[in-house]
């Protein structure tokens, strides 16, 4: 078989950057060792801001996605590590002169109208319950070996086969991993008060709380990150219990919540490569980055480098061309670092319950809601 592009991995990353690719002409043949409804277990959503949007725009798929989208219209920091003294600060749009930071999706509605989308796609072949194992490079072209005994050669192989990446293995390229003995739920949650479009994260310690509007005004998602014992502890409590646990964790801020979603438990890491390219191969997305869910960097971050390739290969007549490739790294390596480590800091202070780093974190929060211009950077920054 014979391709321009192979891509490994159709998670909601390789399948946008599938979309993208055929988008600016090239043919594309995406691998998936899951079959096409494998994502069901995927209950979390994705907070997409707004560059990530304007790309789904410009395919045509973002209209039909946004029919079940929550706009999120204000971000509210809390810390309630103090009691006596709860800290808070809200951005809101309007400060940047938007309507929304951007909608919050529930990735089997992204994952599937996604779907819907690629196959109406004349130059996009997905190949789905089939791995991807093995990868051999010669001057003009990638050899790709799947399990079946499948042999594809294509200009340009994409790793988008996430954080365990096998073509990041193959390629040996090394990464660099942080791990916080911290676990993640998600599920997602019904309350008593509307969610007003606000997204919240509430600090006190061993990770944020964060609720995420849903597109039902009185429902929302949950990341609930802590001590992973902890996590496994909360996740054997009944109903009632659990229920009780997270309407205290939330502050009660949108009156009593209730669980309406199955659990799914999330181990926290944060991970860079040292390199995102080799030889007529590239990284993309969580194979070559994966941050803590704090501040909807992950999946967005992942758009930047689909975008970012797909200007730099535009029209050229060889998309694999390690000048090309390096021009890529380049262009994307040093945000992704630097992304990772912020999140990561971030991350430390969220878990700290030493009474000098929660009084700090609390004081940022203060001077933060004090200061219009530098909430204005602080927004523009997170929105990439
Ligand atoms: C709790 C939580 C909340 C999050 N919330 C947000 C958010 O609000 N906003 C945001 O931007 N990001 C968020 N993220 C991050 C985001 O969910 C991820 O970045 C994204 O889902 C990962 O997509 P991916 O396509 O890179 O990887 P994956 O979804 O892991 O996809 C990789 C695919 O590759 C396939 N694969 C693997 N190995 C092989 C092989 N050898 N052969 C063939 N196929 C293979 C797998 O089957 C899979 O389908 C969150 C993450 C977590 C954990």
């Amino acid at each position: 078989m014979k391709t321009d592009v192979t891509i490994v991995g159709a998670g909601l990353a390789g399948l946008i950057a599938s979309i993208q690719l055929s988008h600016i002409g090239y043919n594309v043949v995406c691998i998936d060792y899951e079959g096409e409804k494998g994502k069901k277990n995927d209950l979390r959503s994705t907070a997409l801001l707004l560059p990530s949007i304007n790309l789904l725009k410009a395919f045509g798929v973002w209209e039909q996605i946004k029919i079940n989208a929550c706009p999120m219209q204000s971000m509210r920091i809390r810390d309630l590590s103090d009691e006596k003294n709860i800290t808070e600060v809200k951005f809101h749009a309007q400060e940047i002169a938007e309507e929304e930071f951007g909608y919050n999706v529930q990735n089997q509605t992204l994952y599937n109208n996604l779907v819907t989308f690629l196959k109406q796609s004349k130059n996009i072949t997905v190949i789905h319950n089939d791995k991807f194992m093995n990868v051999r490079t010669r001057t003009n072209a990638t050899f790709t070996e799947l399990k079946s005994g499948l042999r594809i050669q294509s200009k340009l192989l994409i790793g988008a086969d996430g954080r365990n990446s096998s073509v990041r293995e193959k390629l040996e390229i090394n990464t660099k991993t942080k791990t916080y003995n911290q676990h993640a739920l998600a599920f997602k949650v019904k309350h008593e008060k509307s969610h007003e479009n606000i997204s919240t994260e509430i600090y006190k310690s061993g990770g944020p709380f964060t609720i995420v509007p849903l597109a039902e005004p009185k429902q929302s998602a949950i990341i609930w990150m802590d001590n992973t014992s902890k996590i496994h502890n909360i996740a054997k409590l009944d109903s009632t219990q659990f229920n009780s646990a997270i309407t205290i964790r939330s502050g009660n801020c949108l009156g009593a919540l209730s669980r309406i979603s199955e659990l799914t438990s999330w181990p926290v890491i944060s991970q860079i490569t040292k390199n995102t390219v080799k030889e007529r191969c590239v990284l993309i997305a969580e194979a070559a980055h994966v941050l803590p869910p704090i501040g909807a960097q992950g999946l967005n971050m992942s758009i930047q480098d689909i975008r970012a390739l797909a200007n730099i290969i535009e029209g050229e007549e060889d998309p694999g061309s390690m000048e090309l490739l390096r021009k890529y790294e380049k262009t994307r390596i040093r945000d992704s670092k630097l992304r990772t480590k912020l999140i990561h800091g971030l991350n430390l202070s969220s878990i700290s319950n030493k009474f000098h780093a929660q009084k700090a974190r609390s004081m940022a929060i203060q001077l933060i809601a004090s200061s219009p211009k530098l909430r204005s950077f602080l927004i523009e920054k997170g929105l990439g």
